[in-house]
């Protein structure tokens, strides 16, 4: 029996990973990126074969990582995290910079980023995982705090996106609790939030047990700051 509780207390950092050149190019936020080796230095970037961001992977074999700061905008976080390069082209909307290797690097929001050549991949199922070497990293912001998945989750009340290797279909969460209680959850269809009714939105002072219904209809997603409306 898989208690996906538990799976949840496995805990990353949020990034934006991005690869092209001056010309084109997309970014991806992830969360499961991971220092391999030390010596030399290698991250493990995992990416799903349907992202827009992966044939530029596969193409360049260059990739930027952004670190997050937990104060990022509900910008960044929709544009990067739930929204398609296929029909968005995020690095026209976005402030980018480009590394010493050529790559398009997101700068705003972030607290560093490391620029990576891909020296070995690995086929997963739906993902492939990069193996990048470091060659160039600068420090941004000393001051900011890095974005976890943990408070992204917990605090900021996120979901993992479909193509998300973390991705977990909600209705698998507690379902026992969700029928018994009538409590109901309304997703964000532009950022993926979900505003459940037993939790409500403590950053807006929207009480625990809450109906949506009843929620103002001054609120905005905390995330992406759509309207009511959009939830679904
Ligand atoms: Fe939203």
């Amino acid at each position: 029996m898989i208690d996906y509780k538990a799976y949840f207390t496995l805990s990353y950092g949020l990034y934006i990973v991005s690869s092209g050149d001056r010309n084109t190019g997309n970014g991806f936020i992830a969360n499961s990126v991971f220092q391999v080796t030390a010596d030399p230095p290698r991250i493990a970037v995992s990416c799903n074969k349907n992202n827009h961001t992966f044939k530029f992977l596969e193409k360049y074999g260059l990739f930027a990582l952004s670190v997050l700061a937990q104060d990022a905008s509900p910008e960044i976080i929709s544009d990067f995290g739930y929204k398609s390069g296929n029909v968005f082209d995020k690095l026209r909307n976005h402030q980018v910079i480009y590394g010493e290797t050529g790559v398009p690097v997101i700068s705003a929001d972030c607290l560093s980023y490391m620029e990576c050549k891909v020296v070995q991949t690995f086929e997963v199922g739906t993902h492939v995982i990069f193996i990048g070497e470091l060659m160039h990293s600068v420090m941004l912001d000393e001051t900011r705090k890095c974005m976890t998945y943990d408070y992204y989750r917990n605090v900021k009340r996120g979901a993992a996106p479909k193509n998300a290797p973390t991705y977990v279909d909600k209705s698998l969460l507690d379902p026992v609790k969700k029928d018994n209680i009538n409590f109901q959850s309304y997703k964000c269809s532009v950022c993926g939030y979900v505003y459940d009714e037993s939790q409500g939105d403590e950053s807006q002072g929207v009480m625990p047990g809450t109906k949506f219904s009843d929620v103002s209809d001054l609120w905005k997603c905390p995330l992406c700051g759509t309207g009511k409306e959009d939830f679904e």
